[in-house]
């Protein structure tokens, strides 16, 4: 079994590290800064072997050439994101044809334009975890910086289908706020049950990551527009909430 470990980087980014079965080699998601990163690796005596980036943002890679240099580790990104040479220090591009191979194991890649043009998830179908990078927030999405409405309504039809039991391990923690615009605009019994489990969590210090898809298609509008017009109506409403 891998394991999985949190840490906070920048304002509010979360960055993701994967331990291997035997705890000597480490595998770290969207490393926003090098420091927390280098910190738990040294604590741990691990050795990073591999960086997974899901969008080219800064505050997603922007730890990454420091990484790199203390330890000559592959950097994984999307083949969009390489096309377009934007993942320092790159070394191996993936798609949805192009799975990654980690540690003798097989991880699934979604191609999700919408936040970015170039914005992949990582899944580790034996763990049901997935890595949305910003496509995927708990209550909500990410901003459509480079796609259309259309792009980012069939990327979250992607994540939908997945296993209701896949844990989302996103980006950032903004779920109280994501929840006061949810709660802005409509009531029911799983919101307030969800937004009191996320206020303990906040209130002890640990971080809402990550959610479970089955809360998500429970709470979140995004995940839950029937059509492009009711996704594109909600993005923009939360872009001026
Ligand atoms: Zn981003």
């Amino acid at each position: 079994m891998l394991g999985l470990h949190v840490l906070r980087a920048l304002k509010d980014n979360f960055i993701y590290v994967l331990t291997s079965e035997d705890g000597q080699q480490a595998t770290v998601i969207d490393p926003g800064e090098a420091a927390p990163v280098l910190k738990f690796l040294r604590a741990h005596s691990l050795h990073l072997t591999h960086i997974l980036c899901t969008h080219h943002h800064h505050d997603h890679v922007g730890g990454v050439a420091e990484l790199v240099d203390a330890y000559k580790c592959a950097v994984i990104g999307s083949q969009k994101d390489f096309d377009l040479n934007r993942i320092p220090r790159g070394t191996l591009a993936v798609s949805e044809q192009k799975p990654l191979k980690l540690w003798g194991r097989s991880v699934h890649i979604l191609d999700v334009p919408g936040h970015t043009l170039g914005q992949i998830c990582y899944y580790f179908e034996p763990e049901q975890m997935l890595f949305p990078g910003d496509t995927l927030f708990s209550a909500g999405c990410g901003r459509l910086f480079e796609g259309t409405p259309e792009q980012m309504f069939i990327s979250l039809r992607k994540i939908a289908a997945l296993p209701a039991s896949t844990k989302i391990y996103f980006g950032h923690e903004y779920t109280l706020h994501n929840l006061d615009f949810v709660q802005s605009r409509e009531d029911n019994q799983a919101l307030r049950a969800y937004r009191e489990h996320c206020e303990k969590l906040v209130a002890r210090g640990e971080p809402t990551s990550p959610s479970q898809l089955s809360t998500e298609l429970a709470i979140n509008p995004f995940l839950r527009a029937p059509d492009v017009a009711t996704f594109a109506e909600t993005r923009a409403a939360r872009d001026h909430f």
